[in-house]
């Protein structure tokens, strides 16, 4: 065992030394911080593909923060394992005197802290964990009778009412505290350790583009604009402060703002209501008698339903990890509308391939499509993708670009028509609700 006590901060969903909340606390204490970072074996063994862009991106940014950690004599304490397992090693090699951490609201996460809280407890080591990937948490945002929102609009509403410029400062910043643990490098084990490879795919830069921001309601629903920041995965994994984020887009644009709320909208329904990551947030549409056709699902991950939209969003995820969001909202719609397929079937692929894959906005979105979800779309409220072409894609600039067989012999027949999926969707869900 080291001889010398340390205070450990454990980073998981915020990979920043700048702005983070539970780092700059730990650094203010009177013990030198060993940074932690642990590669979860409970998340990373369900990853089919080892080509995932995610993990390479993790393992990027880990690297880069051994070698700033380097540069302050210090380093980064990487594990790879179960959790569980891990702490036990780390108590017995370390003088563990105290463990901070940043709060995560997933069901999964909720519960590896509680294990690892009683872990700690049982060797009387402090658990100190904060906020720091939303604005407002838990129970900050309720409605006056006590209770979580269910519709976005007032939750919003109280949101910013609630809002206090302090809020958004940043906290102070950790990289040259001087109160880092001495030592020397520590090994990072390889993408290969890992069990992954390196990906072809490029992850969007860390830089909010204020241009962006302040055209944002102009250009966000066209999907062959630049119109959206892509900052999705580094708000995921915290490469980027939420505080520093939502300070911009109160300056500039508040219809941006508005989408940050949605995020925290979401989180905040997973929190209050973590059975949706497994049934339907209205439990009656659990009852639908979903078709789930195995070669059509097929049809449309591989982005051949000869719906040009549906069929150039879903390439655009399969190739870049990546959808806009509009195309996100029709390819939902068509899969659990269209084709009445289980959202979940939905969920779990985007959930495979998204970069900024968030299990809150995932969810969310997809019980948003199917209906099911808090403030839904209603359920006779069916995209039709060639109305939605026309009027977001009207150039075809987007689907020409991922669609290069487009308006050729190659390219699919349509794999149902529009107005007869749309009637037998509308028949089965109204007999499924009993409306
Ligand atoms: C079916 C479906 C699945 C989705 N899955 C995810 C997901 O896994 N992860 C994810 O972050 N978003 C998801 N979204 C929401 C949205 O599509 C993405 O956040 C957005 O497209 C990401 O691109 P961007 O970073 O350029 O976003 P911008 O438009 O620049 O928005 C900035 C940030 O605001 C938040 N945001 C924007 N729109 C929404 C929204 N509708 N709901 C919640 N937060 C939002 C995101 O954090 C986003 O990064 C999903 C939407 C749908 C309809």
């Amino acid at each position: 065992m080291s001889s010398h006590p340390v205070a450990i901060f454990w980073f998981r969903r915020d990979l920043r030394f700048e702005d983070n909340c539970g780092l700059s606390h730990a650094l203010k204490g009177d013990l030198p911080v060993l940074p932690l970072f642990i590669f979860d074996t409970n998340i990373l063994d369900d990853l089919e593909e080892k080509k995932d862009a995610r993990v390479m991106f993790l393992h990027d940014t880990l690297r880069a923060m051994r070698d700033q950690l380097k540069e302050q004599g210090s380093s980064l304490l990487v594990k790879h394992g179960n959790p569980q397992e891990v702490w036990k090693e780390i108590l017995k090699a370390y003088e563990v005197r105290a463990v901070y951490t940043n709060h995560d609201y997933e069901p999964y996460a909720r519960e590896r802290d509680h294990a690892i809280e009683k872990l700690l407890t049982q060797s009387q080591i402090p658990f100190h964990t904060y906020k720091d990937q939303v604005i407002f948490e838990k129970e900050e945002i309720l409605t006056k009778s006590g209770g979580p929102y269910k519709v976005f609009t007032p939750y919003k509403r109280a949101w910013l009412r609630q809002l206090e410029d302090a809020m958004l400062d940043a906290y102070a910043s950790g990289l040259s505290s001087g109160r880092w643990y001495q030592t020397k490098s520590l090994p990072l084990p390889s993408l290969k350790d890992l069990g992954f490879e390196r990906a072809d795919i490029e992850i969007p830069p860390n830089r909010i583009d204020e241009e962006v921001i302040r055209h944002y309601q102009k250009k966000r629903d066209y999907p062959a604009q630049d119109g959206t920041t892509r900052l999705g995965v580094h708000l995921r994994h915290g490469t980027l402060s939420i505080r520093r984020l939502a300070q911009k887009a109160k300056e500039i644009n508040a219809t941006y703002l508005n989408e940050l709320i949605w995020r925290e909208f979401y989180m905040q329904v997973l929190y209050h209501h973590p059975q949706v990551v497994d049934t339907a947030f209205k439990p009656n549409y659990d009852r639908i008698p979903w078709r789930n056709n195995e070669d059509e699902f097929q049809r449309w991950c591989e982005g051949k339903t000869g719906f040009p939209i549906v069929d150039a969003g879903m390439r655009e995820l399969n190739q870049n990890g990546y959808m806009h969001n509009r195309v996100r909202m029709i390819t939902a719609s068509f899969l659990t509308k269209n084709l009445l397929i289980d959202w979940r079937w939905g969920e779990a692929y985007f959930g495979s391939k998204l970069l900024d894959y968030e299990l809150a906005n995932n969810n969310g979105g997809w019980q948003w499509a199917a209906g099911s979800g808090v403030d839904a779309q209603p359920y006779f409220r069916i995209f039709n993708p060639n109305a939605q072409r026309k009027k977001f894609d009207g150039g075809e600039e987007y689907i020409k670009k991922w669609i290069p067989e487009y308006g050729t012999d190659q390219y699919p027949k349509p794999m149902v028509v529009h107005q007869e999926a749309r009637d037998r969707a509308i028949s089965v869900y109204k007999k499924a609700l009993g409306r």
